[in-house]
């Protein structure tokens, strides 16, 4: 159900906005996240990640500012490298913002600096990929001069790159007066603001491989929600520390005490706990594998469990029913397998149509949404996988800590 509440955040926005800057007529730095997926032949697969930074683009634009677009994409590791180049990414804003984009074979030096010289108001330069320098990452204090050298003020919307300490998200900020663009913003409100100050009952469904990778998310959450649905791999490093045989599937033998412990000082709290009762399975996780639908107890030596099954769907489904608030972050099963996709698609299905306020983030489950059709019913749906991760793990990212304090 899309925004179907005003957001409950309690907590005051401390960090200057963009709209807090008089950037008419400036030049204006924006770190955006274009970290987009490529196929073989350098095509871009999904630009929801483009799409989601034009807001802050269109409105610099429509300010009148000169715009400096800066981003990374995958790791060249200091070097240059066409495979990592953005110019496909210039290709395609182009198209998106129905404006010229002007696309530079660098990110600093002379040429740079002399081509921002040019701009008119209105005008939008993309730098190459920052990480073909490798003192980007290193926060490098000449390369963050660098960057600064090219504009008035700095605005940061790469929210999926903000729990990083490089050039152009920390080292940049000490430099010019730094603010928020609209995405940065809209995550923090959501993955913070309304994860702190949810409208109850709030249910957090989690998944994905591994419970070493949510523990953290699991201990920040149980201080706020009603009830906690664990589905997908890590599913089964509970089950096997409560007893259960679980066959071959996927388990963290050095996990299972603390496991253990979670859910018992999850329960201790009042807060509902809730594992799969069925389960796909299957011998491997290939397209074509034989599957077999058993109950959670059953799991044969040999075979995996690769997906929750219609039971555990009904369960969780009637679970998240009374809802005002869900959180979901990690798919139920090996959904990248049509054949083991049913539950974390069913679910999807089940978050869309919940009369609550939605927060899909981190990890795949974006991609999980969007396979099922049901993006367009989700409130709001989460751009960044670690840092997404690292504000549910109830962290502080770098890059917002960094900006100017209003
Ligand atoms: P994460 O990045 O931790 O959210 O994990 C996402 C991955 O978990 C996806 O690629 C899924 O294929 C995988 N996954 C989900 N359920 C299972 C399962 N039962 N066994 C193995 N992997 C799983």
């Amino acid at each position: 159900m899309k925004n179907s509440q005003s957001l409950p955040i309690k907590g005051v926005w401390n960090k200057l906005t963009i709209k807090d800057l008089n950037i008419r007529g400036k030049r204006v730095f924006i770190r955006v996240d274009f970290n987009v997926p490529l196929d073989e032949n350098l095509n871009i697969t999904d630009d929801r990640r483009i799409r989601a930074a034009l807001p802050t683009i269109n409105y610099a634009i429509d300010e009148g500012s000169k715009v400096i677009l800066a981003s990374h994409l995958g790791r060249p590791r200091g070097k240059s490298d066409k495979r990592y180049s953005l110019a496909s990414v210039a290709r395609r804003l182009q198209r998106l913002i129905r404006k010229e984009v002007t696309f530079l074979p660098d990110c600093v030096g002379p040429k740079v600096e002399e081509a921002v010289s040019k701009m008119a108001e209105g005008d939008i330069i993309l730098l190459e990929n920052l990480r073909t320098h490798s003192e980007e990452e290193a926060n490098n204090e000449a390369f963050s001069k660098a960057l600064a050298r090219l504009a008035d003020y700095y605005v940061n919307d790469a929210f999926g790159a903000s729990h990083r300490k490089h050039s152009s998200i920390v080292g940049i900020t000490k430099l010019l007066p730094s603010a928020a663009g609209f995405l940065l913003q809209k995550e923090i409100d959501y993955l913070q603001g309304v994860v702190n100050n949810p409208v109850r009952p709030f249910v957090a469904i989690l998944g994905g491989a591994k419970v070493s990778g949510k523990i953290d998310v699991i201990r920040n959450l149980e201080e706020k929600v009603d009830k906690v649905i664990v589905g997908g791999g890590m599913a089964y490093t509970f089950l096997k520390a409560e007893g259960y045989n679980v066959g071959d599937s996927l388990v963290e033998d050095d996990m299972l005490d603390l496991a253990n412990e979670i859910r018992k000082g999850v329960v201790a709290k009042g807060i509902k706990f809730y594992l799969p009762v069925d389960c796909v399975i299957a011998q491997s996780i290939e397209p074509g594998a034989e599957t077999k639908l058993v109950t959670a107890q059953e799991i044969p030596s040999g075979w995996k469990a690769v997906d929750v099954g219609p039971a555990s769907v009904k369960l969780f489904s009637e679970a998240i029913e009374s809802a005002k608030t869900i959180l979901w972050n990690g798919p139920m099963g090996v959904f990248e397998v049509d054949a083991f996709s049913r539950g974390t698609f069913a679910m999807a299905h089940s978050v869309a149509d919940a009369y609550a306020l939605t927060i899909v983030g981190g990890g795949d489950t974006d991609l999980a949404v969007s396979r099922a059709g049901v993006s367009e019913s989700i409130s709001f749906i989460s751009t960044g996988g670690g840092a997404a991760l690292e504000l549910l793990e109830g962290k502080d990212l770098p890059g917002l800590v960094a900006l100017t304090d209003k």
